[in-house]
């Protein structure tokens, strides 16, 4: 009977390992996605800084089409003024432009240093929680050795299931506690009497005498 009931104890281990790593999975893909949301900024940094560079050379082209056009002219006539204001424009705006661009260089540099820091701590913690994953897992597989083979079997087809919250279900109001189906007065015995291992017949989840 003191074995029976140690089972429960095993069982109930084996669920909160699981759930810890469970939470394992999520602390992973936490991280994981901390290092894509700066990689994003960095490669959008990147793309503008491209898009500017492009706009500059046009209006550097346009520059040198207007000095060639003003050589050619004769100072003081009007047309000479037009362009000569066309070229004073585009010169401001290849200014403006380049603080842009260089602004957005400084800014891409910070990037790419938060993103080296970011992606060592990240990685960092991703080994920690996979090397504590690694032995919630063989912690289960041992504890699962205790049980007589039949259950043992049954237990790790539960495991591996994706059941919802909890692998474990009581004995509530004659029936099981997760999805309400009815007990028979003999499974009902063995549980919470003989402490045997019964699995539920709806939700396949495995029955835990009450009173342990
Ligand atoms: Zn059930």
């Amino acid at each position: 009977m003191e074995q029976q009931k140690e089972f429960f104890q095993i069982i109930k281990e084996i669920e909160s390992l699981l759930k810890a790593n469970l939470g394992n999975v999520k602390l992973t893909l936490e991280q994981k996605k901390r290092i894509e949301r700066i990689e994003k900024l960095r490669d959008q940094k990147r793309q503008d800084i491209s898009l500017m560079d492009q706009e500059k050379n046009k209006f550097q082209t346009l520059y040198q089409h207007c000095e060639e056009e003003l050589n050619k002219m004769q100072t003081g006539t009007p047309a000479f003024d037009v362009t000569e204001t066309q070229a004073l424009r585009i010169l401001e705006d290849i200014e403006q432009l380049e603080t842009e661009i260089k602004d957005a260089i400084e800014f891409l540099a910070g990037s790419e240093r938060s993103l080296e820091e970011i992606t060592l701590e990240a990685s960092g913690e991703i080994k920690k929680v996979s090397n504590h994953s690694a032995n919630n897992a063989a912690r289960v597989s041992s504890l699962l050795e205790e049980f007589p083979t039949t259950q043992k079997e049954q237990l790790s087809r539960l495991f591996k299931q994706s059941i919802p919250r909890t692998f474990m279900a009581f004995i509530h109001n004659k029936g099981c506690s997760e999805c309400g189906i009815k007990l028979s007065l003999v499974d009902e015995k063995s549980i919470e009497e003989k402490y045997e291992i019964k699995f539920c017949k709806g939700c396949h989840r495995v029955f835990i005498p009450t009173h342990l």
